[in-house]
C-alpha cells in the first residue's frame, strides 16, 4: 500500500506532504477510511475536516 496517512489532519494521501496542511509527517500506520464530502456535515465538523477526501479513521 502506498498511500499515507496525515499525522495532523489524518488526510490520505500519496504524495510526499498533506495536500490539506503541508504536513510532511505522514504514516503508513493506518486503519479505515471515512469520506467527507462535505465539510459542513457533523462527521466533517467532528473529524475537524475543512477539505472534502479521504481520511483516516485511526492511525498509531
Ligand atoms: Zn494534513
Amino acid at each position: 500500500m502506498s498511500e499515507k496517512a496525515c499525522k495532523i489532519c489524518r488526510r490520505i494521501t500519496e504524495e510526499k506532504e498533506c495536500e490539506v496542511c503541508k504536513n510532511k509527517e505522514l504514516t503508513r500506520n493506518w486503519k479505515g477510511v471515512f469520506i467527507v464530502y462535505d465539510p459542513e456535515s457533523v462527521m466533517g465538523i467532528k473529524a475537524e475536516c475543512t477539505v472534502p477526501g479521504r481520511y483516516a479513521l485511526q492511525i498509531f
